[in-house]
């Protein structure tokens, strides 16, 4: 973690130290004072319903040694001659502060973005690379304009390469967040529906993530999704950075990085990587995750590793330590011993259809349950997109489709209209209660079947999951 003096953090806060103390050093930052022994600057953040400068005391018995300050404002007696480092606005300074250190150091920056799969490509990319390099990522989801510059405060001299996730929900937030990073290596993983309403369109989206080509330099890699249309045609009408080199990957086989051999299981997937239509170094690949779009995360992990000269042995021997953040089609038992696979981390239409996918692509269950919770933040055409993934459920994908929340109800109606047999059957059923539900779903479980559980956050979809562990 970034260790320097007040007098050099004020510098790179774009700002001058006029105290006392401008030799002393301080290590690591603190914006938490809960988060005892987190850092020794404590950066106050100002948001909506809480001012980080109330805390200041508390701060001060939590270890920090120094502070940043909003010019201006008052600093409580009760921090006696505490360093304060006086800025306009704690987190502009913040994020400036993140911006120089990570100029400074040798590390190599790999920032990733895209509507579905950031965390878990972030994820396969720290896999790909951590048995060859130091390696440093963004824990849990910590992609936003605070998270992202806190991760980068968070390199040591040694780290030599950190991957970073990237979430925006509005247009220019990815290119503040590529900007301060400096990446290496961008990479876009898809785009979805995600965001829909602050964006207007996909073409919206599209052009949203194509900004963190905006932050590469000379020698920058920008890999995209290559069977994502948009990105194709957003990248025609944008200017770039001179002398970045672009690249794609996907399923297509007419991407940079494709796939072949393909085989899916229910916990994971096997194939081969090719380059430009020769197969790579790496021979078979398989991954502990399931899904079609994982095959798709794992080729991008792959082509940035091999970009910056991971041999493929190293990088299938990351995979095998690959661990990805839970409940993105985590597999679990039911106390039967039927198969759940628990994706109740969020939902988005795009994502359900991944989902929903790979389901269809496992064979040999008698049954296969879908049960889906509501879609949240889609907008006023949130009704149409539920019913359409019902519709998207054909008899060749699953077997019975079981919905929770007031939205997910049109979801079984586009359901019984494809499937008209299994809704006389009494499998397509609407729950106004995840208790009934699951309940309900237990009297019906053989040992045989396997059920997928999907839902927006807001809907604690893993309830269901639990109540099917538990039996
Ligand atoms: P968030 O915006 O919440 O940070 P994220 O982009 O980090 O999400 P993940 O957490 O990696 O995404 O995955 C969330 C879900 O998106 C997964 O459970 C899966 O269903 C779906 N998903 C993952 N990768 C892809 C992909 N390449 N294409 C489509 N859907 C995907
Ligand atoms: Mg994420």
């Amino acid at each position: 973690m970034i260790t320097r003096t007040v007098e050099q953090i004020a510098n790179m806060c774009g700002t001058v130290y006029r105290g006392k103390h401008s030799g002393l050093t301080v290590s690591g930052i603190m914006t938490d004072t809960r988060q005892e022994g987190s850092g020794e600057l404590f950066v106050p953040l100002v948001g909506d319903r809480f001012d980080g400068h109330a805390f200041a005391e508390q701060a001060m018995h939590s270890g920090a040694k120094a502070m940043l300050w909003e010019r201006g404002r008052p600093a409580p007696e009760s921090i006696g001659d505490m360093p304060l480092i006086l800025v306009k606005d704690t987190l502009a300074a913040l994020q400036s502060l993140a911006s120089s250190y990570r100029s400074e150091l040798m590390v190599r920056v790999i920032a990733i973005t895209g509507s579905n799969g950031k965390t878990t490509t972030k994820d396969m990319t720290a896999a790909a690379l951590g048995h060859h390099y130091r390696v440093l990522k963004t824990e849990g989801n910590l992609n936003n304009h605070i998270g992202m510059p806190l991760t980068l405060l968070k390199l040591d001299e040694e780290t030599e390469v950190a991957v970073l996730e990237m979430g925006m929900s509005g247009f220019g937030e990815i290119e503040l967040l590529t900007r301060i990073a400096q990446p290496d290596a961008a990479i876009i993983t898809n785009i979805g529906d995600a965001h829909l309403l602050q964006l207007g369109s996909r073409e919206g989206i599209a052009k949203a993530k194509l900004e963190i080509a905006l932050g590469l330099g000379e020698g920058g890699l920008l890999l995209y999704n290559g069977d994502e249309p948009l990105l194709h045609s957003g990248l025609k009408d944008m200017r770039l950075p001179d002398g970045i080199a672009l690249r794609t990957f996907g399923l297509g086989r007419e991407n940079d990085w494709s796939a072949g051999d393909i085989s899916l299981e229910p916990f994971g997937s096997c194939f081969t990587a090719s380059l430009q239509g020769e197969a790579s170094s790496l021979g078979a690949v398989s991954i502990a995750v399931p899904g079609r779009h994982n095959i798709s995360n794992a080729l991008a992990a792959i082509a940035v590793a091999r970009h910056f000269g991971v041999p493929g042995e190293r990088i299938k021997e990351g995979f095998q330590s690959l661990k990805l953040t839970g409940m993105r089609i985590e597999p679990r038992r039911a106390a039967n011993g039927a198969i759940l696979l628990n994706d109740a981390y969020n939902a988005n239409p795009t994502a359900m259809r991944a989902a929903i996918d790979l389901v269809g692509s496992l064979p040999g269950f008698r049954r296969r349950w879908i049960v889906l919770g509501d879609m949240l933040e889609l907008g006023p055409l949130e009704a149409e997109l539920h019913r359409q993934i019902g519709a998207y459920i054909g008899p060749d994908k699953a077997e019975a489709v079981l919905a929770y929340g007031p939205l997910a109800a049109h979801i079984v109606e586009g359901a019984a209209e494809r499937m008209p047999e299994a809704a006389g059957d009494g499998l397509i059923r609407h729950f106004p209660d995840k208790g009934e539900l699951a309940g309900w779903l237990l009297q019906q479980l053989l040992p045989e079947d396997l059920v997928l559980v999907k839902g927006s956050r807001g809907m604690r979809m893993e309830e269901i999951v639990e109540a099917l562990e538990r039996g």
